[in-house]
């Protein structure tokens, strides 16, 4: 690592009118990563481009970091842009002199909004006015203001922003990054935080008491050695950000203090603020569940078919209640608000709790799907109008009475849990589970085919216990449970029995009723559809194939991964084409048509052409035989291979991720994990193109 071999192309950019970065800045930034798919070159240009800020303009460092996660708030807090397609056509007609038929042109030959934008500034003969150089802070501004901008005649007001930020947009690129940013197709998001990690521990700002490290020294060091100094800057900025997911408070505590352990306590778990779920890991069968656990105490629980919900509540009684996805919905659930009080047993005062939530029949207590579940409005939902009943099956504490319990084992939380909480049948209780070790084989199975038949997924297996060195680390607090190095350097990962926020670990692995009993006995991954070809013969008026991916969440892209033909019914194609047909794809009649467009910017794929990308808007779960490298998919490239990707083999579709968005796809570095597991079960498997 070398912390200034790309400083130079970022400093080139650096021009600013009085003294604040320039987009320009930001934007050359964006290039390079886009440029480039090696991962050490991506992390470099954006370390750089954080240390420049870091030093030279430190009030736009925050800015920078929301332009470069495509957010202006995070999740739970609710800013839209509600900005619609036609605001940026409008703009880029009266900016750049085009006409309908010369934007129609350029958007069929383009695709990707951001690029027609880049066209489109490159055929400007014009300016209506002297374009004034555009600032990090400058735009960010203009994107809170058009959120905030609302009611009567916003529109208008909106539009002048948009056309504002294009007039100023110097060339192509900066045209092209303003309106991704206001689509909202940029991210380099799991990089930014490895970014503020490495970028704080060699840069401070001016006039900061903050100690650093000497980038001079830093070279000198060993490989590893290196590696583990970041290890350790970038385990604790995730960890805050784990815990407390919002650049408006980890960036300007990270200005003040640096990396330190200090971030996790004053950015560390918060009420109010959602912590990012622990997730599960993704088993086989039970017997592969089973043989991972070995030698240790689980629990099995029922895995609900419903939606996961965090519950806050406050000493004042205050209650939120967040998503999956960090997204508030207490005005959705009012009905579980009123519960809390009565939940509430006398020794609670604060807390923060994990549960499903499930509709059921108030009366039996049977479980009803998913989809039933969906039917509930999403908001603002009136007590006495509620027509979908719910049952909150709860699962973990992570919060008690002012304590983060993250780092006590599951066992201790789910003890406080049942003992300090009030049960009320069909309204709130525990979820369904038993305790049991690889041994009892039997027993976990009579467990697993009864969840199944109570209509649940199948089973969430969690580790019961700390390893006796964890619990030696000493008392609860934000800092501790982080990996020692010790352990992470043992062969084999210690499974832990703590809460691990946004971590995928084998101490809870799911067993789900989908993948028992597949012809393939599989893995699924939950993957984006980007595009398709015209079916043939009876699927003519259809798209088969279509063309799927993952995301790369370091530079935003979706990376292609298989071309997936089967598995889908003839209603589902029918029903596939309203979602996606937008341009006139097929004639009235029903016949194909070939709108050839060229491939979004946003997507890698060396493949052939598709006839029709579609707007990425959906995640469907697919089953596959196994992972194979690949020339033509570059899902995954650079992480297992330079200059290939990976497919998958006999890809088959089986559901719809209604409960996901598109941000939470798999992505390429699970993929990249996956295929590495696979390589260690059966070494060096042909090396067959994937897909079809
Ligand atoms: P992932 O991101 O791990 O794929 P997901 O949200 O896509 O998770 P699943 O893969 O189906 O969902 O499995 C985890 C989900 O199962 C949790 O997010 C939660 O909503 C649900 N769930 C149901 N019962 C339990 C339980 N007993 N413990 C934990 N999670 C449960």
């Amino acid at each position: 690592f070398n912390p200034s071999k790309y400083i130079h192309q970022l400093q080139e950019s650096w021009a600013t009118d009085r003294g604040d970065a320039s987009y320009a800045l930001l934007i050359r930034c964006f290039v390079l990563v886009s440029s480039t798919t090696s991962r050490i070159k991506i992390v470099d240009t954006l370390v750089n481009c954080v240390r420049l800020l870091i030093e030279g303009d430190p009030s736009s460092l925050l800015p920078a970091v929301w332009l470069a996660t495509n957010a202006i708030s995070p999740p739970y807090v609710s800013m839209e842009l509600g900005l619609g397609g036609s605001a940026i056509s409008k703009a880029l007609k009266q900016v750049c002199g085009l006409d309908n038929r010369s934007l129609k042109a350029l958007n069929d030959k383009l695709g990707d909004p951001g690029d027609v934008a880049f066209e489109a500034k490159k055929k400007q003969s014009f300016t209506l006015r002297k374009p004034k150089p555009l600032t990090i802070k400058g735009v960010f501004q203009s994107l809170v203001k058009i959120s905030k901008t609302q009611g009567q005649g916003s529109g208008d007001v909106k539009q002048r922003i948009v056309d504002k930020l294009l007039q100023d947009a110097r060339g192509g690129e900066e045209s092209r990054y303003v309106v991704r940013t206001l689509c909202q197709h940029v991210t380099v998001k799991t990089t930014m935080l490895i970014a503020l990690a490495r970028a704080f521990l060699l840069s401070k700002p001016p006039g900061a008491n903050i100690p650093t490290k000497d980038p001079n020294q830093l070279a000198r060091l060993k490989k590893e050695e290196l590696a583990e100094v970041y290890a350790k800057a970038e385990e604790i900025v995730k960890a805050s950000y784990a815990r407390h997911p919002d650049y408006n408070d980890l960036v300007p505590v990270l200005l003040e203090i640096g990396v330190s352990e200090e971030l996790l306590v004053r950015c560390g778990l918060t009420l109010h603020i959602p912590l990012r779920p622990m997730l599960g890991g993704i088993t086989r069968d039970l017997s592969e569940m089973l043989s991972r656990l070995q030698g240790r105490d689980f629990a099995c629980e029922y895995k609900y078919d419903g939606q996961r919900a965090q519950i806050h509540c406050d000493e004042r009684g205050v209650v939120s209640i967040f998503s999956r996805h960090l997204e508030l919905m207490t005005d959705k659930y009012p009905d579980l608000v009123a519960l809390v009080p009565k939940i509430r047993g006398e020794d609670v005062q604060s807390f923060i709790m994990e549960g499903e939530v499930v509709a059921v029949d108030r009366a039996t207590g049977e479980l009803k799907n998913f989809q039933t579940l969906t039917n509930r409005a999403r908001k603002d939902v009136a007590i006495g109008t509620i027509t979908i009943d719910v049952c909150l099956f709860a699962f973990d504490l992570m919060y008690l009475n002012g304590q983060p319990l993250l780092n006590r084992s599951f066992r201790e939380r789910r003890d406080m849990l049942r003992s300090l909480f009030v049960e009320i049948p069909h309204h709130f209780t525990w979820v369904k589970s038993i305790d049991a070790t690889s041994q009892e084989s039997e027993t976990v199975l009579e467990f697993f085919k009864s969840a199944v038949d109570s209509k649940c997924e199948g089973i969430m297996v969690k580790i019961l216990d700390n390893l006796p060195e964890l619990e030696a680390l000493g008392p609860d607090d934000n800092t501790n449970s982080i990996i020692p190095k010790e352990q992470k350097q043992s062969r084999r990962k210690p499974l832990l029995a703590t809460y691990e926020p946004d971590k995928r670990l084998d101490s809870w692995l799911k067993v789900k009723k989908d993948y028992i009993g597949t012809s393939a006995g599989v893995d699924t991954l939950d993957l984006i559809p980007i595009a398709a070809w015209h079916g043939t013969g009876r699927k003519a008026k259809w798209w088969s194939p279509i063309l799927l991916a993952v995301r790369n969440e370091e530079t935003g892209s979706l990376e292609a991964v298989c071309k997936c033909m089967s598995g889908f019914t003839d209603s589902f194609y029918k029903a596939n084409r309203e979602v996606y047909d937008k341009d006139g794809s097929f004639s009235s009649d029903g016949e194909p048509r070939n709108v050839h467009v060229a491939k979004p910017g946003f997507v890698e794929y060396a493949g052939g052409n598709p006839d029709v990308w579609f707007e990425p808007q959906e995640v469907w779960e697919v089953a596959f035989a196994d992972i194979t490298i690949s020339p033509t998919y570059t899902a995954a490239i650079g992480l297992v291979r330079e200059d290939k990707g990976l497919s998958l083999r006999f890809p088959r579709f089986l559901r719809k991720r209604e409960d996901k968005g598109i941000e939470e796809a798999s992505t390429s570095d699970f993929l990249a994990g996956l295929w590495r597991k696979q390589e260690v079960k059966t070494p060096a498997p042909p090396p067959v193109e994937g897909g079809r």
